[in-house]
């Protein structure tokens, strides 16, 4: 089944800049917009994930339309920068519809004003639920586990794998427009272990990591990594973010890891 997914790789388009510059200061052609329900729901995701809990209505988000990436004074491109001063989101127009994207910023906003991007956070608690990209996954590398080479080597299967979506309700992510798919792997045992990644294809140099189907079609991240380590107790996860059609009465939804074990949730019709 999973060989008729849509294959894509892990692409994150973050470059985001964290800026304490006076909203004075933001970005040439900055336009104020309101967020939509979905960024409510992506808003509910980032404080599940992270444990941190913020107003959403305090936060304020400009967008920059038809545009790839910005300038940030002060700085570098990006496209999504969060501004203290004044708790202001300004998006890329082009990354607006990327809950990845919108909702690292979320972080960022949910934090606070600290310096750079915590591994704790953006690796931790919520690496796969919010893109981490260029300075975001330099700085995560230090929440990295170092693999235990003597860890034993264990199949998928015995990972535990829970998926949950936000919203919980079919109807009102149908009426949102977006269902956001958490789909979580666990280490439950006592000591770390080495999960053996499976090819695409025999000789192949990449496989399946985390992947989701929605209604018979769907997608996965490759990773070239033949293992994953898991040390005990430890959590990877990944969201993955669905448009819902209104021509859609029901959700089958079906989380993947490593392509061998997999969780189904059907959402009830409306
Ligand atoms: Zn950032």
């Amino acid at each position: 089944m999973l060989a008729l997914y849509l294959l894509i790789g892990p692409v994150w388009f973050s470059a985001c800049q964290s800026a304490t510059a006076p909203a004075a200061q933001l970005p040439v052609g900055a336009v104020r917009f309101e967020a939509s329900a979905a960024y409510k729901g992506w808003w509910a995701v980032v404080q599940n994930c992270s444990g941190l809990t913020g107003d959403f209505n305090a936060v304020q988000w400009y967008q920059v339309p038809a545009t790839t990436t910005f300038a940030v004074a002060g700085s570098g491109p990006a496209n999504g920068a969060w501004y203290s001063n004044g708790n202001i989101v300004v998006l890329a127009g082009d990354s607006a519809q990327s809950g990845q994207v919108v909702r690292h910023e979320m972080l960022h906003s949910l934090i606070g004003p600290v310096s750079g991007h915590p591994a704790q956070y953006f690796y931790t608690k919520c690496g796969g639920i919010v893109a981490c990209a260029t300075n975001c996954a330099t700085e995560a590398l230090a929440a990295v586990p170092t693999v235990d080479p003597a860890s034993p080597l264990v199949d998928a299967s015995t990972v535990q794998l829970q998926a949950t979506t936000e919203p919980a309700s079919f109807a009102t992510a149908r009426s949102i427009g977006w269902l956001t798919l958490v789909v979580k792997a666990t280490n439950t045992g006592a000591n770390g272990v080495r999960v053996r990644l499976p090819r695409l294809t025999p000789g192949s140099l990449s496989g399946p990591l985390f992947g989701y189907s929605y209604n018979g079609s769907g997608r996965f991240d490759l990773t070239n990594d033949a293992v994953l380590y898991l040390p005990a107790g430890a959590t990877r996860q990944r969201a993955f973010d669905i448009r819902v059609s209104l021509l859609d009465t029901g959700a089958r939804l079906r989380g993947a890891f490593a392509a061998e074990s997999t969780v189904v949730i059907t959402l009830p019709p409306i």
